[in-house]
């Protein structure tokens, strides 16, 4: 069999790994904390489960629009504009299973060789891996712990040129919880006035879960640059919903075809009673997520000030998303023995920053998407191995 060599350079997502291994280890009888998995750790909304039983009921059964139906698109744009105050119009959504394929169909549509595009690093493994899947030149754009893991828009732009296709970004960040400041963000649009050809793929997953009342710096409220900007969102953090697979992105006008079709070749359409759940989750209050982002930010300071009490390590409080990236330098392991450790010896699972970039070699991440209860255990765990 021969395999094709575009496939050789795909990569992974180690955090999927790091819980096969975790759940082994409990399997064996191990008592094993898991602070690696990027997922919520609560259940979807009750009226939202029980939207989806009754579609069922009703027949839900069959294909839908491959761009999702007319209802939940129509219900992302009335979204849009209570949350952003931004109209989209519905015929620039796009619905699909989970956010992952608008990272698989924005490569498939603008990378190819000869081209460059820009990731952040440390960054979501999967767009690297996409990016050179694409056979497009993954450029890395480097988010510094010492400018609180942000990006400056000065030095993005300086690594622009002829080849460079589309820029990423990721607000708030994965792993590191970063909130971009909007002045960053201002300055790398009215800098993009000089790149007409770049396009630009926000990726704002975690645009709910956000600290100390600050508002999510969308790039929706740029309409300059919409015949060139791809947001993703969706459902699986902001609602608890990894696994039910739904995410919606706003596309160019010129796109949302193209970006059709790509899902008429792959899966056809999102689960139809699945779509009639989604519609439940942005139409119900937002109580859920106001409840959920009270625990995580009781979460956020206990993790926070706990790792910073441990000798060695140093945190950066973070300003979204539910995780933390310290730096574990000096405790004399790098982020690799460290997380090794962690795992084998204190019984927790985390993710060494180079899962997310060759560069993070001094880094972890945790997510504090556990109970309160298991974060202070971990903590104590891990202070005993240090
Ligand atoms: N983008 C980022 C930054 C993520 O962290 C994740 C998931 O962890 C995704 C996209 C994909 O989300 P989904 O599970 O909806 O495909």
């Amino acid at each position: 069999m021969k395999i094709s060599k575009r496939y050789s350079r795909l990569g992974t997502e180690s955090a999927f790994e790091i819980l096969s291994k975790a759940q082994k280890l409990a399997s064996e009888g191990r008592e094993i904390i898991n602070l690696g998995i990027g997922q919520p750790d609560f259940s979807t909304p009750k009226h939202v489960v029980d939207s989806c039983k009754k579609a069922l009921d009703d027949g839900y059964h069959g294909y839908t629009e491959p761009n999702g139906t007319l209802e939940l698109r129509e219900g992302v744009s009335n979204y849009i504009q209570r949350i952003y105050n931004t109209k989209i119009d519905s015929s620039r959504i796009f619905i699909s299973p989970g956010g992952k394929p608008t990272i698989f169909f924005t490569m498939m549509l603008l990378g190819e060789e000869g081209s460059e595009i820009i990731y952040p690093e440390p960054g979501f493994p999967i767009y690297k891996s996409m990016i050179n899947y694409s056979g497009s030149k993954a450029v890395p754009m480097y988010l510094k712990e010492e400018n609180n893991f942000s990006f400056d828009a000065g030095e993005v732009l300086n690594l622009i040129n002829d080849k460079t296709r589309l820029i990423i970004i990721n607000n708030p960040q994965n792993p590191t919880g970063a909130l971009i400041d909007e002045k960053e963000i201002k300055k790398l649009v009215e800098g993009l006035r000089n790149f007409p050809n770049v396009c630009i793929l926000s990726d704002e997953i975690y645009s709910r879960q956000i600290y100390d009342g600050k508002k999510m710096p969308t790039l929706l409220n740029y309409p300059e640059i919409y015949e060139r900007l791809i947001v993703l969102d969706g459902w699986s953090k902001s609602y608890a919903m990894t696994g039910w697979r739904l995410g919606w992105s706003v596309w160019p006008e010129k796109l949302i075809k193209k970006v059709t079709k790509l899902a008429i070749n792959s899966y056809s359409c999102v689960a139809a009673a699945n779509q009639v759940a989604a519609l439940a989750a942005l139409e119900g209050s937002d109580e859920f997520i106001d409840n959920m982002m009270t625990e995580f930010a009781r979460r956020r300071e206990l993790i926070v000030n706990g790792l910073n009490s441990i000798k060695g390590i140093k945190c950066i409080k973070p300003g979204g998303a539910f995780y933390v990236f310290p730096n574990v330098a000096q405790t004399g392991m790098n982020g690799e023995i460290f997380a090794e450790k962690c795992l084998n010896t204190a019984g927790v699972a985390i993710v060494p920053g180079t899962s997310f970039g060759k560069s993070c070699t001094d880094f972890v991440r945790f997510s504090y998407a556990n109970s309160y209860e298991n974060i202070e255990k971990s903590l104590e765990k891990i202070k005993k191995i240090i």
